[in-house]
């Protein structure tokens, strides 16, 4: 498993008070795509005292320096999980919002030779697929 969020910031020397601690520990324990105002609740239920400011401008610094990755999932809302969680893709439900994670070989091996046969190599990717349930209530 990658190296926690705190100890990836203090490897780039960022200066880390106790409230961005709280944001950092609510981010590594997210394996959802929690939006700013999602993760202000989650830091206030830690710490009362975290203003919504403060949460904007720490997740800002964490995006800025490569820690968390910003997803747009077509709604306007920023949302933003750990950047080095296992690569995956997102597909979007567009009648829910809900957000599922999937990696598939045959995509990945097929972007490979997209860039190949284009001269590059490839060096990363981000796809997300929207789409509303073929049968309502039923999903395989
Ligand atoms: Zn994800």
């Amino acid at each position: 498993m990658a190296e926690s969020i705190i100890a990836r910031c203090e490897a780039k020397g960022l200066r880390l008070t106790e409230q961005r601690r709280v944001i950092a520990r609510v981010l590594e324990s997210s394996d959802d795509h929690p939006d700013v105002e999602e993760l202000y609740a989650r830091a206030c239920a830690v710490d009362p005292k975290i203003s919504l400011a403060t949460v904007y401008r720490t997740v800002r610094l964490f995006e800025e320096t490569g820690i968390v990755e910003k997803l747009e999932f077509g709604d306007g809302r920023a949302r933003y999980e750990d950047a080095e969680r296992e690569h995956h893709d997102h597909l979007i439900d567009l009648e829910t919002g809900e957000v599922i994670e999937f990696c598939d070989p045959e995509i990945e091996a097929l972007q490979e030779k997209i860039a190949a046969r284009l001269g590059y190599k490839l060096k990363g990717h981000r796809m997300e697929l929207f789409g509303v349930p073929a049968k309502r209530g039923k999903r395989d």
